[in-house]
């Protein structure tokens, strides 16, 4: 059942994040702002960025700090969208082997503007840090290219270990929530994903946005048509008043009934629980499959 939040509820205990503490944070942020880099983590005000800095992880955000899209529930800035620089994708292979990180979680801002979707810089990207850093398994984050399965492909052509793509909410919620995507593109790109050998297939949903639940029921046996592997479930978060309202703070409970019920389904592994975030701990998710 759903209930309408008032604007000033307070967030439950379960959602109460601690502060930034060690000196990793502090070295993390340096060397991003040292490198004028973008990470989702600070760009989409993730609630987690105390908890995964202070461990030494984080995800970059390519093709540039702002999105083409305007997503009604993500804090990253559309519009003035200026030419990605070329020597990002070198940067930041630099920069990971600097971090020495086993596993690197790289997204990207949507790039409708650029002929490509901005797919050539995926591939460099994933290129360049194969080249720096040959150890290291590589999770790309993928936009959905408006459809476009052959920019899709090129990206698992170049061979990531894990292509995720999120669905982020139910299909009856896709035009309120993310109005410039389509549910369909979305298990498209996880499809052509799945159809390429030793590629990991991942998606994310965010709950407390008005789904029902055997909507999201809906949603995960589609993952599950689609070739989707791991899931990521956690609570939505209202980043600023201009966002979605959260409709209900789901209880830990029902993060933990719905994992039981994905991987009762066929994922094989769902993560699932009010801080989850596709990227958090993503290491983690995919050594649940055997990856690392
Ligand atoms: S959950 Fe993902 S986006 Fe959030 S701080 Fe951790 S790595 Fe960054």
């Amino acid at each position: 059942m759903t209930r309408i939040l008032k604007k000033t509820q307070r967030l439950p205990e379960w959602l109460k994040t601690p502060l930034p503490k060690n000196k990793e944070f502090f070295k993390l942020k340096s060397l991003v702002q040292k490198y004028n880099l973008n990470t989702v983590c600070e760009s989409a005000s993730c609630p987690n960025i105390g908890k995964c800095w202070d461990a030494g992880t984080l995800t970059f955000m390519i093709l540039g700090d702002s999105c083409s899209r305007a997503c009604q529930f993500c804090d990253v800035a559309t519009g003035n969208l200026n030419a990605p620089n070329p020597t990002e994708p070198q940067i930041i292979a630099e920069t990971l082997s600097k971090l020495n990180l086993r596993y690197a979680v790289i997204t990207s801002v949507d790039r409708d503007d650029l002929k490509d979707g901005g797919a050539g810089h995926w591939v460099e990207t994933i290129k360049r840090i194969r080249i720096k850093c040959p150890e290291i398994k590589i999770e790309t984050l993928i936009p959905d290219f408006q459809g476009n399965m052959d920019l899709v492909n090129q990206i698992c052509e170049a061979e990531p270990d894990v292509l995720a793509h999120n669905l982020e909410t139910v299909e009856s919620l896709q035009s309120k929530v993310r109005p410039q995507c389509r549910y369909t593109w979305s298990l498209d790109t996880l499809r052509t994903a799945a159809k390429k050998d030793n590629l990991i297939v991942k998606s994310g949903l965010m709950l407390g946005m008005g789904e029902k639940e055997e909507e999201v029921i809906r949603s995960m046996k589609d993952l599950v048509d689609s070739g989707c592997q791991i899931l990521s479930l956690g609570q939505y978060l209202r980043p600023s008043p201009r966002h979605l309202e959260v409709v209900e703070f789901v209880h830990p409970d029902r993060f933990l009934k719905y994992k039981k019920t994905g991987e009762s389904l066929g994922l094989a592994h769902v993560e699932a629980g009010p801080l989850v975030r596709s990227s958090y701990l993503a290491d983690q998710q995919a050594r649940a499959v055997g990856l690392v």
